[in-house]
């Protein structure tokens, strides 16, 4: 859902899963360490020397940082074990997220990715409250303690705020199961979710407003952005499960156009306004070398980019999307690889090509042509569902 993996440090690998963190958490991470080192540690076990505030303040954001890691691999380790692949786990301003390679298969599985995360967090709340309490109980490490109690704290807040039934957060996948299971009826138990979630996040929004009017400027604006977020996540989520779940088993062979028209990379601007735009529907032209190679596609867009007295004399070559700019699949390509291809505004056309060979053009409106198939056909009968087994 968030496409910021190139906007991230790397941070290493583990199992084959690439660990990352947005630059945001850089800055929030230097944020704790110094709220930490600064004031939280000094107030809860007084008279220390300040390298010690800092260097137990350092540690305990990187016990932070990892307990959200764990929470996050808790998520990949159970979505495996269903079958569901995870590449990526990114750390970024509001916690983790962990990047499955499709979506559940069963609510069951749903079910169990979704608790399994929150859980993490508060059972490495207790244990840290636990040693928070034997670290009380010896002399000379309040400060531990005090370390140890914040840790506690924050992850038994991170464990309960993620069961909050909003999506994107874990409670709002908990939520979709729920009612997947009740319903037996993916998209509308998403719709449903979804729609919990923008609740969730217009109230956030208006109590941060309140917050901010009432003079609490900084939790204003938390609240409100975690609001404003919950409200976009959860929209974006309920669009593309409901496309991914109506089209699934749909390939890119199934939606394209097949055979499209093509345009020779000589041609020029005028040309190709003469000749093609005005005479066809189409609005876009994959342009092909003399021997037939794919060297890019030319839009509207990119035709409107040429200034009129330049027509005559620019070549289609020179003004397309050049073919790396164009997203390319295989005939066999899913539906989610499609809508991820479409995703991008620009060019907002994907080629279709086997073999070195182009055999299609996908544009959206072929992919909610089939989402439109999809929804007048009788609902398939029932695949065989796990939701009866125990979880
Ligand atoms: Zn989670």
């Amino acid at each position: 859902m968030l496409e910021n993996v190139e906007q991230s440090v790397r941070l290493g690998r583990y199992r084959g899963i690439e660990i990352g963190a947005n630059w945001s958490v850089l800055l929030i991470a230097g944020l704790l360490t110094w709220a930490l080192a600064a004031s939280v540690l000094p107030a809860a076990a007084p008279g220390r020397l300040t390298l010690a505030y800092w260097i137990t303040g350092t540690a305990t954001a990187v016990c932070f940082f990892g307990s959200l890691l764990i929470h996050e691999i808790s998520h990949a380790v159970v979505a495996r074990r269903h079958g569901i692949e995870v590449h990526h786990i990114t750390l970024w301003l509001l916690g983790g997220m962990a990047e499955m390679s499709t979506q559940s298969k069963s609510a069951r599985a749903e079910l169990q990715i979704g608790l399994v995360g929150p859980l993490t967090s508060l059972g490495i709340g207790f244990v840290a409250a636990a040693l928070a309490v034997l670290g009380g109980l010896a002399d000379g490490l309040a400060l531990t303690a005090a370390a140890l109690w914040w840790l506690a704290l924050i992850n038994l807040v991170i464990g309960v705020f993620n069961l909050l039934p909003a999506f994107p957060l874990d409670g709002g996948r908990v939520l979709r199961a729920l009612l997947w299971r009740r319903w037996d009826d993916q998209v509308r138990a998403t719709l449903a979710a979804a729609r919990v979630g923008r609740v969730f996040g217009y109230g956030l929004l208006a109590a941060g407003f309140v917050l901010f009017l009432a003079g609490a400027f900084l939790d204003g604006i938390w609240f409100a952005l975690i609001g404003w977020f919950l409200v976009g996540a959860s929209t974006a989520e309920a669009a593309v499960t409901t496309e991914t779940v109506l089209l699934a088993g749909v390939t890119a062979a199934d939606v394209m156009s097949p055979d499209p028209a093509v345009v020779p990379a000589s041609t020029s601007v005028d040309e190709l306004l003469e000749r093609y735009v005005l005479r066809s529907r189409h609005s876009s032209y994959p342009v092909v070398e003399p021997d037939g190679t794919v060297v890019g596609l030319i839009t509207l867009d990119r035709i409107r980019a040429v200034p009129p007295p330049a027509r005559a004399t620019t070549s289609v070559r020179s003004a397309a999307h050049p073919l790396s700019e164009v997203p390319v699949l295989a005939p066999d390509a899913p539906a989610h690889e499609l809508i991820a291809a479409l995703a991008r505004p620009i060019p907002g056309r994907a080629l279709v090509m086997s073999g070195g060979r182009l055999v299609g053009v996908v544009s959206p409106s072929d992919v909610s042509r089939a989402i439109h198939a999809r929804l007048l056909l009788p609902p398939p009968p029932p695949a065989p569902v796990d939701h009866d087994q125990p979880l």
